[in-house]
């Protein structure tokens, strides 16, 4: 990867909180700097040097071989962090590639009124979590607006078959295999004996934006810069174009980067990040039966004991087998304290496929999925509220979030139309006073203590799974997909 900056702008991403103090993506380190800095900064790639291959109905953004400016504006370090930190042009390329069969959702659903009509309830952004919760909610005759750029669904989901049925989403997905397995450092399969499946992007995309549709949710294709409190106790939701939007309550779903619309806990834990470099590819003969998904392969992909930066990494092969000669495959460092690189993940990719005897005869798809896991809670007293990845509710030591975000969904739904109702009943002054204890029951709903608990014990497994090399890694999964189902 090449980065050019713009004209006489420094190498570093520079950031708002500390103007001292700032992070080199390139190096992965934080270096002193002594002039005052804007809090953004400025990217030019050479999209040449990475690019990427394509398929028929997916446009890779890499295909342009002109350079890219992109702006960027962190909250603080962490922010940095979660958006992408020194992967971030990669995970940039994954948000914004062009998928052909996704519908736009200003054709599909109407625009936010910009006049006097006062919207209840204002949900920012429009992934998995945003889409579920604004259908939800105006399923309970809440008046919603969803606000966020019209993107499509570019990540490949991946679900276990029961979760996705329970939600009565089954229809959305595009493939299912009737076993998982673990591959751990010898040919002996672990079968987990739970089908798989693979999540049209697409049908998902479809099936909850005409859910929004349905219940009459309204939408603006906007990017929100942030959340101000008005002087009558309605939150004014600030986009670009110089937009501003009333609502009762806003609720914060714009991804893990969210720091400059919500207030996170001080102190917690670092956020720690899971990187995987998946293709999509045809191939002259697979080794994986296509019957059975490959839930983790950590057998040795190299045979060869030098030491190389990718090494130091324990890894393993996600493997979906679409068909005998076509799979995806996705190489996984599920979690390390700084990002595994994309450009070392692929590099283990492909020196483990060629160790397998698997050749490539096309590629379609490229995928970069980058995951902040871990991290702080966010503060639940603040007013607004939050949901999906931006409410820290990605799985800490697995990266999930889809299947939890979908389905309590409808519950916090519930607990949101009740703070407004009631608070639409007393009048607007007495709404300002009590809205942020009112929102600390939303925020009890979806952290409530037994949950906290829980999750302080997942980021316990997340402290030990960063410390674990190869062979810990293969001894920790080796007992763990032994244990009694319970
Ligand atoms: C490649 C990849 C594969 C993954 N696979 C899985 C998987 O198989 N299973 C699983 O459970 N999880 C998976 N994850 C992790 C995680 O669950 C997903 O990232 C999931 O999309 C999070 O959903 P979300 O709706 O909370 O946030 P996102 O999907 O990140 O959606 C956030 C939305 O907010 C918008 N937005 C951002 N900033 C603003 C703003 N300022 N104003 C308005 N809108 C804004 C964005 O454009 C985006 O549409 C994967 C992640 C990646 C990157």
């Amino acid at each position: 990867m090449e980065c050019c900056f713009g004209v006489g702008a420094p190498k570093f991403a520079a950031m708002a909180a500390s103007p001292s103090l700032v992070y080199c993506p390139l190096r992965r380190e934080r270096v002193k700097q002594s002039v005052k800095t804007q809090p953004c900064c400025i990217w030019r790639v050479d999209h040449r040097r990475i690019l990427g291959s394509s398929s028929s109905n997916v446009r890779s953004s890499t295909s342009d071989s002109s350079c890219v400016a992109v702006r960027e504006r962190f909250a603080d370090e962490e922010d940095f962090i979660k958006a992408g930190g020194s992967e971030l042009l990669y995970v940039q390329m994954q948000q914004n590639k062009h998928m052909d069969d996704q519908s736009k959702m200003a054709d599909k659903l109407p625009q936010i009124s910009l006049g006097d009509d006062l919207l209840d309830l204002i949900v920012i952004g429009c992934g998995p979590a945003g889409l579920a919760l604004a259908a939800e909610s105006a399923k309970l005759g809440l008046k919603v607006g969803l606000v966020g750029p019209d993107l499509p669904f570019t990540n490949n989901y991946g679900v276990w078959e029961e979760e996705f049925k329970a939600l009565g989403l089954e229809g959305c997905i595009e493939q299912v295999w009737r076993d998982t397995v673990v591959y751990i450092d010898d040919d002996n399969p672990i079968f987990i004996g739970r089908p798989y499946g693979r999540v049209s992007r697409h049908l998902l995309h479809e099936e909850l934006v005409k859910r929004c549709f349905e219940s009459g949710v309204s939408y603006l294709s906007a990017k929100v810069e942030r959340i101000m409190e008005g002087h009558d106790g309605h939150s004014l939701v600030a986009c670009e174009r110089d937009i501003t939007i009333p609502c009762r309550l806003a609720t914060v779903a714009s991804g893990a980067a969210s720091g400059k619309l919500l207030q996170y806990e001080v102190g917690g834990p670092r956020v720690c990040v899971q990187t995987a470099y998946g293709v999509e590819v045809e191939v002259e003969s697979s080794p994986y039966d296509p019957n059975i998904m490959v839930f983790m392969d950590y057998r040795d992909c190299s045979k060869q004991k030098f030491d190389s930066p990718e090494a130091k990494y324990p890894t393993f092969l996600y493997a979906m087998p679409m068909s005998p000669t076509r799979i995806f495959f996705e190489e996984t460092c599920l979690a390390s304290i700084d990002a595994m690189p994309f450009d070392l993940l692929k590099k283990k990719l492909m020196a483990r496929l060629q160790t397998m005897g698997v050749r490539i005869v096309k590629t379609y798809e490229e995928e970069w999925s980058y995951i902040p896991v871990g991290g702080s809670l966010p503060n639940t007293e603040q007013r607004n509220l939050a949901f999906g990845a931006a409410a820290s509710m990605v799985h800490p030591a697995t990266g999930y979030s889809v299947v939890r975000s979908l389905s309590e969904a409808p519950k916090y739904a519930s607990a949101i139309a009740n703070i407004i109702k009631r608070g639409s009943s007393k009048n607007a002054i007495l709404l300002q006073r009590n809205v942020q204890n009112i929102s600390m029951q939303a925020w009890n709903t979806l952290w409530p203590q037994e949950r906290k608990r829980q999750r302080a014990f997942f980021l316990f497994g997340l402290a030990l799974i960063v410390q674990l090399d190869i062979e810990g890694t293969r001894t920790f999964f080796r007992t763990f997909f032994q244990l009694p189902k319970w």
